[in-house]
């Protein structure tokens, strides 16, 4: 978190940049970084992320306020209050439909150029979330419910667009094809040009009496809530998809998914990499020598350890299994134990004392880094 990048540096933007020109940095970016189009890239990953967090941020006029005033500060949800609004276990929702939807789009695309295929199935609109888990959640998996927004077929007409004891007709002109073909006549001889059709703009239906809920669309904006299963182990950064619940297709074709890409709020002791957990701990300078049984935090709670006499400082000790559980898989990672000696201060005159007495009965053989060191230096 502390090295978190500026978000106008993110997004390559001057801290008086306008709106659209966040907006027009932002889409470039999320575009360039977008995972679906970056499928083996783990940085463009990360990328994407940053750029949504900066955007986020900076495209809420409250939120950019307080991130030019107080900086990362000011917009983290670690700082309590300001953040990111959602709180614990809270999200975002940002949909991405209109930057994302020519490559969700399927079959449309391509029915452009000729215009003959505006009437053929087309994939709905993916529907992209994020979702903030703390280390836990992430580390052993949880069930969460989000709300999404989608297009759904019109509950009125079933789709069809047409009010209710009333049908779409099949156009006249084109026939249903929704394209018509013309033929001219040029110094090269007969040209034929297909072209959408005119009258029914390509859908290849004519709809009289249009349904009075969707206006003749056939699709309405309904909020509905989903449960999403975390699976243990998940990392920052992944994604989580839900097969056919985003957009409702048209023309028949299937519906998009929603896409749930998951970050982690930091745990305030332990951090991650991969199914490894490290932690550091302080212990004291008599507790490195004599040795001692210390207590550490685990996702598992705290357990007790015993660190040998004779620790030196900075030794890494490792906990089996008491990691992050692989994705999709029964095994574990381990725990690293990092212990760090620190040095107590503000001793009193008779401490002092005795820790120079002490000093004083302690023979060069007890310290043996220091010795062979000065046995290097020497003999340079
Ligand atoms: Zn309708
Ligand atoms: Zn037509």
């Amino acid at each position: 978190m502390a090295d978190k990048r500026d978000y106008y540096e993110v997004l390559g933007v001057s801290k008086t940049a306008t709106d659209s020109e966040l907006k027009s940095a932002y889409r470039k970016l999320a575009k360039k970084y977008h995972p679906d189009l970056n499928k083996d890239n783990k940085d463009a990953e990360a990328k994407f992320k940053e750029v949504n967090e900066a955007y986020e941020v900076l495209s809420d006029a409250g939120k950019r306020q307080k991130y030019d005033q107080f900086g990362h500060a000011g917009v983290d949800p670690n700082f309590g209050s300001g953040g990111f609004g959602g709180g614990y276990g809270g999200f975002e929702d940002f949909d991405l439909g209109d930057i994302f939807g020519s490559f969700f789009g399927g079959g449309f695309g391509g029915g452009f150029g000729g215009g003959s295929r505006r009437n053929a199935p087309t994939r709905g609109e993916s529907i992209r979330m994020s979702l903030v888990l703390s280390f836990e959640e992430a580390a052993f998996g949880c069930s969460k419910e989000i709300n999404v927004t989608r297009t759904e077929k019109c509950s009125s007409c079933g789709g069809s667009g047409a009010a209710s004891g009333t049908s779409a007709e099949t156009c006249p002109t084109c026939h249903g094809q929704g394209a018509v073909k013309t033929t001219r006549r040029t110094p090269l001889g007969m040209v034929s040009s297909s072209s959408v059709c005119p009258n029914c703009h390509g859908t290849g239906k004519i709809i009289k009496t249009p349904c009075s809920k969707c206006g003749g669309s056939g699709h309405e904006r309904v909020s509905k809530k989903l449960s999403v299963n975390i699976p243990a182990g998940i990392d920052d950064g992944q994604t989580v998809s839900l097969r056919g619940e985003g957009n409702a297709g048209t023309n028949g074709g299937p519906s998009g998914d929603v896409l749930i890409t998951v970050s982690i709020r930091p745990h305030h002791i332990l951090t991650r990499d991969g199914t490894s957990v490290m932690c550091d701990v302080p212990i004291t300078f008599t507790q490195a020598v004599l040795g001692a049984e210390i207590e550490v935090p685990t996702l598992d709670g705290k357990v007790k350890y015993t660190v040998p006499e004779g620790t030196q400082t900075g030794t890494v000790f490792r906990l089996r299994g008491k990691g992050i559980p692989a994705l999709n898989s029964s095994r574990r990672g381990d725990q690293f134990v990092r212990v760090n000696i620190e040095v107590p201060k503000n001793l009193s005159k008779k401490q002092k004392d005795l820790l120079n007495e002490f000093s004083k009965s302690v023979g060069e053989d007890s310290y043996t880094e220091r010795k062979s060191f000065f046995e290097k230096l020497r003999k340079k």
